[in-house]
């Protein structure tokens, strides 16, 4: 089911179950499937606090916020990334710079970061691109030779560890998890941010809720200027819900992205992306094809056939907003990763069968 798109939610019984008993909660914001949800991704990723959020965008947002960023401030970000994790800079004011990437992974090249580092420069977001997981060790070294934060835009990596089993998300001050029906598990709308120091949990929260303190109805103290960017207890229900399955279904995703490295060893025009590490999340099954392949008509001929397919990412300068903003210099790998780069389907909701016909049809093409 679903060949149509690259990613897709998976709703099962218990989902629907879990949906309805917050509806017959007689709370529908604030509630516990609040608290659940934020105590369950602290379980599974070790995180000593979790804040969930109306979206990643929202997270990122006051994650950059609570990691300082004003006016003035450079964060250095990837070029090749969905445009939230530059936009969420702009709302604080700062500026995103754009680092180029490895073509092999994808992933953020520790080198362009070094070679972009100003007197300006406060943090650093990588992106864990596809699932992947960023070198966080020499990002890390670079962050603290430099006195930067790093905030991991986690999007794409909710199941994601390295080797020593420590899970995207939890390498850097804070991590971003989004929760986009595309994404590893969804509430719809929805994202979470994590950290493990104490007084940064503690700023998420102020500001995902108007920057006003908890407290009585009476008591109430405005203390920052923050934002509604809470996430309702009939979302949260589904995410927790969804979280139980979230291992089995990477293990599905497995078994496709195996299916696929299988059949396109021999295709000379197609390069499955490197996946370094063991525990992939395996958010996307990105393709990296011949200079030889028209991309376009590639596409094109996927559609005829109701195959669903899509570019991850045009670099976030290229997009004509930040074209007017005056950002024009051309990163090399991000255009040519941009060039050969697509993502085929790959989520639990597939058969074998249109497994089997996603690599006829590209052997074929
Ligand atoms: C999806 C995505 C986001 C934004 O997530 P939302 O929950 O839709 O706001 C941010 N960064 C990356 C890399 C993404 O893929």
């Amino acid at each position: 089911m679903y060949l149509d798109r690259y990613s897709s939610q998976v709703i099962d019984e218990s989902d629907i179950e879990a949906v309805c008993a917050a509806l017959n909660s007689g709370v529908l914001t604030q509630g516990a499937a609040v608290e659940a949800i934020e105590k369950a991704l602290c379980e599974y990723t070790l995180a000593a606090s979790a804040i969930a959020v109306s979206s990643a965008t929202a997270g990122l947002h006051i994650a950059y916020l609570a990691a300082g960023l004003g006016a003035g401030d450079e964060i250095i970000v990837p070029a090749i990334t969905f445009a939230a994790t530059a936009n969420a800079a702009l709302y604080c004011g700062a500026k995103p710079v754009f680092a180029d990437i490895s073509f092999d992974d994808g992933l953020i090249d520790p080198r362009s970061i070094e070679s972009l580092i100003t007197p300006r420069t406060k943090a650093i977001a990588p992106v864990h691109y596809a699932g992947s997981l960023c070198d966080m060790k020499a990002i890390g070294c670079i962050a603290a030779r430099h006195n930067l934060i790093v905030i991991e835009d986690a999007a794409h990596a909710l199941g994601g560890f390295d080797a020593a089993n420590k899970s995207a998300g939890t390498f850097g001050a804070m991590g971003v998890f989004s929760f986009h029906p595309v994404k590893p598990i969804t509430t719809g709308e929805g994202g979470a941010v994590v950290t493990g120091d104490p007084e940064t949990a503690r700023k998420l929260r102020l500001l995902r809720s108007h920057g006003i303190e908890r407290g009585g109805a009476a008591e109430q103290d405005m203390t920052a200027l923050g934002f509604n960017y809470r996430i309702g207890d009939i979302n949260c229900a589904l995410g927790a819900s969804q979280l139980k399955r979230l291992d089995s279904a990477i293990k599905r995703r497995e078994a496709i992205a195996s299916l696929y490295d299988q059949a396109f060893a021999r295709n000379e025009r197609i390069t499955p992306l490197k996946t370094p590490q063991a525990r992939h999340s395996r958010h996307l099954y990105p393709i990296l094809l011949d200079r030889a392949v028209d991309k376009a008509k590639l596409c094109a001929k996927l559609r005829e056939r109701n195959i669903g397919a899509q570019t991850h990412y045009k670099p976030v300068y290229r997009h004509s907003f930040y074209r007017s903003l005056g950002y024009q210099t051309p990163l090399p790998n991000a255009e040519a990763f941009y060039e050969a780069e697509l993502s085929i389907p790959c989520h639990a909701a597939l058969s074998d069968d249109e497994v089997y016909s996603v690599i006829e049809a590209l052997n074929a093409l």
